[in-house]
């Protein structure tokens, strides 16, 4: 069955208090009102992690999950997080292929593809990005651009490892901008992304395959963006640092 999942990225954002203080207050409204089958992902930062999921333990269906990974598995690479390390801290969530990752640091389909496949090998859970930019949706060749990153990196994976995996559509003028793409284009790119899954791997693959969107999602666009037929959640960056507005974006969800 397709997991309903709101997945927060706090990015490079907040020091050790901030994310405490964060988190101490996501805990706080959960406490009170947790819907326990949607899936809440909190995205932290590295040096984070451990505090943070020792403050989120033992809570039902509230994960903690890291922003990227390694795709060696361990050696001389000075300043990266293998996956084995995080799954020694219990992390089982990773986001891969952020388009920031793409366009700051450079990173290639290929490269996007070892880290998936690294994370799958350690049956952890990547949360892949794909996304088309504005100059490719003002041509309008935004859907063939996102079936283009998957066929590059998801359709390589065997049906076995694309069982473990969740797909975000994020296309990247709507990340940060205020900006979010119509519903009418989200559900269109979102079925088009379930299509190609289902012509590649089978029906089954395709329905069970949670598919999110993310790019400038708030309290007040949550709901009618999550009530599209072939959307399955969120990423959510910059309404997931502020804990009432996080909350409501995950309550808006039913
Ligand atoms: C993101 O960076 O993944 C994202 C969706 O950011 P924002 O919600 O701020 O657009």
């Amino acid at each position: 069955m397709r997991s309903k999942i709101i997945a927060a990225n706090w990015k490079m954002n907040k020091d050790e208090y901030e994310s405490k203080k964060l988190t101490f207050e996501i805990l706080k409204h959960l406490n009170k009102n947790n819907n326990t089958s949607i899936n809440k992902i909190l995205c932290v930062p590295f040096p984070f992690l451990s505090t943070i999921i020792n403050m989120c333990s033992g809570i039902e269906g509230l994960f903690v999950g890291a922003q990227n990974c390694s795709s060696n598995i361990d050696g001389p690479y000075t300043g990266e997080v293998s996956c084995l390390m995080l799954k020694s801290l219990s992390v089982r969530y990773t986001i891969v292929g952020h388009s920031e990752r793409r366009d700051l640091f450079g990173e290639s389909e290929s490269l996007i593809l070892e880290k998936i496949k690294r994370l799958v090998a350690e049956n952890m859970i990547p949360i892949y990005c794909c996304g088309e930019s504005l100059e490719e949706r003002n041509k309008g060749f935004h859907i063939k651009k996102v079936l283009n990153q998957i066929e590059d990196s998801i359709f390589k994976l065997s049906t076995k490892e694309v069982k473990n995996v969740i797909i975000a559509y994020e296309p990247i003028w709507a990340i940060g901008t205020g900006k979010t793409a119509d519903l009418e284009d989200i559900q269109e790119i979102h079925l088009a992304i379930r299509k190609g899954i289902r012509s590649k791997f089978g029906r089954s693959i395709s329905k069970n395959i949670s598919i999110l969107y993310g790019g400038s999602i708030n309290a007040l666009n949550a709901k009618q963006i999550f009530d599209l037929s072939d959307v399955d959640g969120g990423l959510v960056g910059g309404a997931s640092l502020n804990s009432q507005d996080f909350i409501d974006i995950v309550n808006s969800f039913n």
